[in-house]
């Protein structure tokens, strides 16, 4: 029996996991663009849940995909299943934590980069919405630079790109997990997600922090301490001031400036 084949992709599919396997080839004749979302499962604080950075990170490749349909210079853009599950050993002394060990995800990351370029596409654009998996990714890049030298395999955070609109933020001397912008993000994606009764400050200032804690802050040298060693509740800064707006903001940069590198990536 023939293969059928299809001529298009039916217009409304942004993820690349709604796509049929005859939509897949046709996906790849165009050279998509594959997003793929990374985030984690761990604590935030006492009112984010523990999906916080996977639903950023969800959110943020799927408005960057919906933008690029949109755009009739470069309508080419899928985003890939998630990997909700991150490199995390630094909040494993809080409830709800669950890690991978840093080489697994590499594995993961690479085995699905890898096998997409084995199979044809040759973009791929990963958004992490937990800052713990850069490292990895940065390793799991020189390993497909290695393996894969076609596939160009781009990898950026979230929050770290917001960095006008973060500057507006009012913001405590620390601030960070489960902080200001986090959670202003989170009330601008889903209010119903926040348990704003429960949001409490964690570590505000510098010298509030034991001297190890204190030394992570400067960026480098790099040093790292888990986070009951910040704050009780794991927080850095006071969610407490986090609002929609700022939110809406924070991810509108976010979003345009991932919109157009994905743009530089297809015209490659
Ligand atoms: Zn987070």
């Amino acid at each position: 029996m023939t293969r059928q084949s299809v001529a298009e992709i039916r217009p409304q599919v942004r993820k690349y996991g709604e796509l049929t396997s005859l939509e897949v080839e046709v996906a790849k004749a165009n050279d998509a663009l594959l997003i793929l979302p990374v985030g984690a499962c761990e604590q935030h604080g006492d009112g984010l849940p523990l999906s916080t950075d996977s639903i950023r990170a969800d959110h943020v490749a799927m408005a960057v995909a919906e933008e690029l349909a949109g755009s009739t210079e470069s309508p080419n853009a899928f985003v890939l299943p998630s990997i909700d599950y991150g490199v995390s050993p630094h909040h494993g002394n809080l409830p709800g934590t669950i890690s991978l060990d840093p080489r697994t995800f590499v594995d993961i990351v690479t085995t699905v980069a890898g096998q997409l370029c084995d199979s044809g596409f040759t973009r791929i654009l990963v958004v992490t919405g937990h800052g713990g998996n850069i490292a990895a990714l940065g390793v799991a890049q020189q390993v497909l630079l290695s393996s894969h030298p076609d596939l160009a395999f781009a990898y950026s955070p979230v929050s770290g790109l917001a960095t006008e609109t973060t500057a507006q933020l009012p913001r405590t001397e620390v601030s960070g997990h489960s902080g200001e912008s986090e959670t202003s993000q989170m009330l601008a994606i889903d209010d119903s997600l926040v348990d704003s009764s429960r949001l409490t400050a964690g570590a505000t200032a510098l010298d509030e922090l034991s001297p190890r804690a204190r030394l992570t802050r400067t960026k480098s040298p790099s040093s790292a301490v888990t986070f009951d060693r910040y704050a009780d509740n794991g927080v850095l800064g006071d969610p407490r001031t986090a609002t929609v707006t700022a939110g809406e903001d924070i991810l509108g940069e976010i979003i345009a400036k991932l919109v157009s590198y994905s743009k530089e990536m297809l015209r490659l």
